[in-house]
């Protein structure tokens, strides 16, 4: 049965339409559950009515054309109760309704399931047969399971079908809308740009080419050099392999021939297809045929096929590379985008970022709103390897993307950029003022920073410090582990930029969704794994070279601060303290004279919370990472789009986390600060500073809400405020009390925040 099912649901996924999708799941359902009739119900947008949409066994001139209001027959009662309803004789229930037209009368037997999509009934799927007969209950559990695994794939139908007509080169297809996650505020307009991951078959972008011959003779010479690499292998391994063993190769290269597979491709970029597409598809549609065979030697073949594939994929990958270039206005889209892939475009020509996964937290998404490069994450249904140079729309306040958007809403979209920019023009009056309340009660705004371009920025928004040097965004726009040297001037840049202002440099904190290419981490539960600290103090050689590169930029400035991320218990810090100090006596032993920084500690880790106090007599100063902290408090994984409506920054349980960790660095006189991006949030801000925050770091494109927010309140307020909403138990109940409160001083644009 598991095989039926999985070959089901991969036959819906590759369907061009709803429509097809849809008529591939009553054919095959039908046959699978050997019933006489399979039909599906989809419900209208708005949810009012139920339209028949596909049928197998009843009357199909009705499809499109017969519907329930919802609630009404059977099919409503099932979208209704959200559960199947299994019925021997359907007509004798009461809820029962005649559809005239159908041809349902000869049919007794009814089971019906929803088919449900995130919390939304997006359809209901029927069987129903001649006898009267209830289906047993492991026909019904199959309908359910099956159910529940199309609903992903029956909404990403909806979407791909929408935008059809442009896919098959006839003009600007229909205008369709998806919903994600608001990953960085800004309505970012301008044309997709589809980055695929490295030799994914499976992920490549739709693309009708004009320059046939161009890419005609890209695919023969990918192929030539994927050929004279097997040849190279097949050489190599001459002396330890048979003659029979050896003759395996000539079988390998023969499936890229003209004559088979290789003349396929070429025959469909012949036809129109881009290299890549062509390629692609046709090595998709032999990977099936073959996995689907009997015999366990052919079914085997799938393998190699794949394998060629790819590397003929990598090949014009690369190529393709080296001549890519971008319009004026660039809409990033991708499955997982990370930071690299920004990296390599140049940011005036960056309109917008989507990426399918991924979530507010993601660290793209922190990057997009360092950069103030509006962003929609976790778009899960998302066709996006077919919306190459579609137009798009790119909505970072509400988390959504309109593709084709209709003049209409291009024009209120265009209206909403221009009161941005009045917004920003107003903020920037702010620039030189200080963030100081209205009772005189003066907070430093901080920045966070790992982008050279963020220096800039920062000081442009009137930065009074760095409480978050992001030290593995440079590691992770590399090749191999950047050099001593190398880290030396990096550092040396960003503290020269903001002296005499102090820069907090977070030692390296990779792992979790942050992965260096050159040092892959391979695991279950990442963020529950090998991160920060923990790689760093396994690997001192790449913790001391880091340090001594910090101590060594910092001579002649001292302004560095050097701060500890991941940190779990008090030994990894003792432990690396004792490293600093100890590359620190290396370094005066070498001529150079620097102070010791004063050295930090990130909480945010539970068992940091509960050992703040102990932490805190450590150290100079402790910072709550508060991104960390909430995903773990709150048991929800930061990057993941499914649970993002969990991650709550005003959760009850992370606001006293955050109160407690705040006192208990006062108990100590030690000096506190947060530098996650609830700090850039002007309703959180409000109540950090009332819990006695010393310093509130950010990234840039926050800093003047933030400022804007503090000037109009005082200090007072914000205590009672913050008073109020501790003896609250709800979070959203707590979010709508701050937003009254900052729409009650004339603050209400300020609210969009993509962190709740
Ligand atoms: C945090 O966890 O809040 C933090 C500032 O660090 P990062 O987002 O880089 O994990
Ligand atoms: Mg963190």
């Amino acid at each position: 049965m598991l095989e039926v099912l999985r070959n089901i649901v991969q036959e819906v996924n590759a369907a061009e339409s709803l429509d097809e999708a849809l008529d591939i799941i009553v054919d095959r359902v039908r046959v699978a559950m050997g019933t006489e009739v399979c039909s599906v119900y989809m419900a209208e947008p708005g949810g009012e009515r139920l339209v028949f949409c596909a049928t197998q066994g009843l009357n199909a001139e009705q499809v499109g054309v017969a519907s329930l209001a919802s609630g009404q027959g059977l099919v409503g009662l099932v979208a209704e109760r959200e559960e199947p309803v299994n019925l021997e004789n359907a007509e004798s229930h009461p809820s029962f309704q005649f559809l005239p037209g159908i041809g349902e009368e000869p049919f007794h037997a009814f089971l019906g399931v929803p088919i449900i999509h995130q919390r939304d009934v997006l359809g209901v799927l029927v069987i129903q047969q001649k006898e009267r007969r209830r289906f047993d209950e492991s026909e019904e559990a199959f309908l359910v399971t099956l159910s529940a695994q199309l609903a992903g794939v029956i909404a990403h139908a909806r979407v791909t079908g929408a935008i059809g007509a442009e896919l098959a080169g006839g003009g600007p297809g229909p205008a369709a809308k998806v919903s994600g996650i608001a990953g960085a505020p800004g309505i970012g307009i301008g044309e997709a740009v589809v980055v695929s991951p490295v030799a994914d078959m499976y992920a490549v972008p739709r693309k009708i080419v004009k320059n046939r011959r161009g890419e005609l003779r890209a695919f023969k010479h990918a192929l030539e050099k994927v050929r004279h690499d097997i040849r190279q292998v097949s050489e190599n391994l001459l002396d330890e392999l048979s003659s029979e063993d050896h003759a395996l190769f000539d079988v390998y290269l023969g499936i890229l021939d003209d004559s088979t597979i290789g003349g396929e491709v070429a025959s469909r970029i012949k036809a129109g297809n881009w290299a890549q597409g062509a390629l692609s598809e046709v090595m998709i549609e032999h990977i099936r045929h073959f996995e689907r065979m009997e015999h366990s030697y052919l079914r085997e073949r799938a393998v190699d096929v794949k394998d060629l594939g790819t590397r003929v994929l990598a090949y014009l990958q690369a190529d393709e590379k080296e001549v890519r270039s971008y319009p004026a206005k660039t809409i990033l889209v991708g499955e997982e985008l990370t930071a690299s892939a920004l990296g390599e475009i140049p940011r005036e020509k960056l309109a917008g970022l989507i990426s399918v996964r991924g979530s507010g937290n993601s660290h793209v998404a922190i990057l997009a709103r360092a950069m103030g490069v509006p962003t929609v994450m976790g778009a899960v249904d998302l066709p996006y390897t077919r919306l190459q140079n579609l137009e798009l729309v790119v909505d970072g306040y509400n988390g959504v993307v309109h593709l084709n958007p209709l003049p209409e809403i291009r024009e209120r979209f265009l209206e909403l950029v221009d009161q941005d920019l009045a917004i920003t023009r107003d903020l920037e009056s702010l620039r030189d003022l200080p963030c100081e309340t209205l009772d005189g009660y003066r907070l430093p705004l901080w920045v966070n920073t790992g982008l050279m371009a963020d220096v800039t920025r920062s000081l442009e928004q009137g930065a009074e410090g760095v409480g978050l040097y992001r030290t593995e965004i440079p590691f992770l726009l590399r090749e191999r582990f950047p050099s001593e040297e190398e880290q030396r001037q990096i550092y040396r840049n960003q503290l020269e930029a903001f002296a005499p202002r102090p820069v907090t440099m977070r030692t390296l904190d990779i792992g979790g969704d942050k992965a260096l290419p050159y040092f892959p981490i391979e695991e279950d539960n990442p963020f529950l794994g090998w991160r920060g600290i923990r790689v760093t103090l396994d690997h001192p050689e790449i913790f001391l070279s880091q340090v001594r590169a910090m101590l060594k930029a910092n001579a002649g400035l001292d302004n560095l601060r050097i701060m500890l991320p991941m940190i779990s218990n008090v030994a990894e810090v003792d432990e690396a303290i004792e490293l600093i100090k100890r590359s620190h006596r290396e370094i005066q032993q070498e001529g150079i004279a620097t102070e010791l920084p004063p050295i930090g500690v990130m909480v945010e880790v539970p068992a940091a919370v509960y050992q703040a106090r102990a932490l805190a007599r450590r150290v100079d100063f402790l910072s709550v990472g508060s991104n960390d902290l909430t995903q773990y408090l709150l048991a929800v994984d930061r990057n993941n789009a499914r649970v993002a409506d969990l991650y709550h920054a005003y959760h009850p349980a992370v606001l006293r986390a955050l109160a407690d960790v705040a006192s208990a660095a006062k108990a100590e006189n030690t000096a506190v600060s947060i530098c996650g991006e609830l700090a850039g949030d002007p309703l959180a801000a409000v109540l950090l500073m009332a819990m006695d925050y010393d310093v509130l770091s950010m990234n840039a494109t926050s800093l003047p809400r933030v400022k804007k927010a503090l000037r109009a309140i005082t200090r007072d307020d914000a205590s009672r405020l913050l008073k109020q909403v501790m003896s609250m138990d709800d979070s959203h109940a707590i979010q709508k009390v701050l937003e009254q409160d900052l729409s009650q001083r004339g603050l209400q644009q300020f609210i969009h925040n993509p962190v709740h």
